[in-house]
């Protein structure tokens, strides 16, 4: 695959519970290795020795929160779907529509470990008693669409996924199913309605997906790296998955982080969760690289704000980042090097955003192009006035809360922050203003 190694660190099972199996050639882990290296050991464990409701109590005390970038936790979420076995047709759905700028970290685990995504949807499945899951796969992920269907099929023959698997009386069908390339059908409402052949626009929640989800039925969604974090909690237990984070940490577990721009050592990692931010640049991406220093950093994809060099003492984990003023995201972080014109750069940005905009409501429709003409206006130095202003203002008007899902406040962020901080460089965008000839 296209895809290197992770990292050359030494990784066990002990530490690395997503990584350990990786090969350093990046090729794919199929059956055979994976289950030479305890693959399935967990999904035997689960449906022939535990209950359902043991499975998510014990998801719910690991602490494990979703891996997708908003952080909320699965054993919650899972706790969610209906109880009642009689309404017997339920669906678990993975989100892999990995498209956030920057982040490929579920790229990584499809495309050379698929039997670990399986693994964690068929305990998954069994815990939220749906029969029938589908993952709803990036189109652009061409490697990870063959990886997946073929370990599908390995699994199939091996009795690992179809009827009565380990004889424990419970039956799965997975499939995947590719989207057609649109940021927004990450948004799990967004999911569905394409999944079921509809526009991918988001549905309002509440609903949520566990009442009225794909086809009206109770459905779960949840993130490929979250559910790959399923088959270790189970087969190692609660207390030790905790013990993964750092101390200070109320994340627990490990996660795929990452670090680009001009570092010395891009990549990605499977770090405890509650490093700093400083220890990901440095310790993991070799620091920035010699004539660039570092001007900003996002902690988790476009659609988190950017942070100073002096918040580089934030632990990694939602909480920590919180507390200096964004989101931690997807954790795959980008560093700004002091090269780069933040105009300019969020110019490019909000055309992404503005492009990806489903259209649905007004906030997000109009008022992201408009941020790209007034980006663009300063970029070329011809902005009026008040535009920085209106710009700043923009910003908060398609924030948290004004708008029909995540879309427009993930493109605000990044602008509300950049103006916060880096002030002068969008005023500098302002038209020299003629003095009129008397
Ligand atoms: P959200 O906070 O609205 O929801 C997160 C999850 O929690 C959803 O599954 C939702 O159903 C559930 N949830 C939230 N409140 C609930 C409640 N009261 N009851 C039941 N369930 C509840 O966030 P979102 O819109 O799903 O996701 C936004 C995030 O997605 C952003 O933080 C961004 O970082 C991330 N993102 C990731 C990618 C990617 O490629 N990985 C792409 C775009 C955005």
């Amino acid at each position: 695959t296209s895809i290197g190694p992770i990292n050359t660190s030494a990784r066990s099972y002990e530490t690395h519970p997503l990584t350990w199996r990786l090969r350093e050639d990046g090729e794919a882990i199929w059956l055979d290795e994976y289950q030479q290296k305890k693959g399935y050991e967990a999904a035997r464990k689960a449906l022939t020795s535990l209950s359902k409701d043991d499975v998510v109590q014990q998801v719910k005390d690991s602490g494990l929160k979703g891996r997708g970038g908003a952080g909320f936790p699965t054993g919650v979420k899972w706790g969610l779907m209906p109880k009642d076995e009689t309404l017997n047709i339920r669906y678990l759905l993975c989100n892999a529509d990995e498209m956030e700028p920057n982040t490929w970290k579920d790229r990584l685990l499809m495309e050379q470990e698929p039997h670990l995504l399986i693994e964690g949807m068929i305990i998954a499945a069994y815990a939220l008693k749906a029969y029938r899951g589908y993952i709803f796969l990036r189109g652009e992920y061409v490697d990870a669409a063959t990886n997946l269907n073929k370990a599908i099929e390995e699994a199939k023959q091996a009795g690992l996924l179809g009827k009565n698997i380990f004889g424990s009386g419970f039956d799965f069908e997975l499939f995947v199913h590719t989207g057609a390339g649109r940021y927004i059908c990450g948004e799990e409402t967004a999911l569905i309605n394409s999944l079921e052949g509809r526009r991918a626009n988001p549905r309002s929640k509440p609903p949520f997906p566990a009442t009225v989800g794909a086809w009206g039925k109770p459905s779960c969604v949840n993130n490929v790296e979250t559910l790959c974090n399923v088959p270790a909690i189970i087969e190692r237990g609660v207390e030790w998955y905790k013990s993964l984070a750092k101390e200070g940490s109320e994340d627990m577990g490990t996660k795929l982080m990452g670090f680009s721009g001009k570092v010395n050592n891009p990549g990605i990692w499977e770090v405890p969760l509650g490093i700093t931010a400083k220890e990901l640049l440095e310790d993991y991406a070799g620091g920035m690289r010699d004539g660039y220093k570092l001007k900003a950093w996002q902690p988790g994809g476009a659609g988190t704000g950017f942070l100073l060099p002096e918040h580089l003492t934030a632990q990694m984990y939602s909480g920590g980042i919180a507390k200096v003023g964004t989101r931690m995201g997807t954790g795959l972080a980008m560093a700004v090097d002091d090269t780069i014109d933040m105009v300019s750069l969020l110019h490019n940005m909000e055309i992404f955003f503005a492009r990806e905009s489903c259209g649905w409501c007004a906030p997000c429709r109009d008022g992201l192009p408009w941020t790209v003409k007034i980006l663009a206006a300063l970029k070329k130095k011809q902005g009026e006035a008040d535009d920085v202003k209106l710009l700043d203002e923009l910003a908060r008007q398609i924030g948290p809360g004004l708008s029909f899902c995540a879309h427009a406040p993930g493109a605000s962020e990044p602008l509300a922050t950049a103006i916060k901080y880096f002030r002068s460089e969008f005023d500098a965008g302002i038209a020299v203003q003629q003095l009129p000839i008397l």
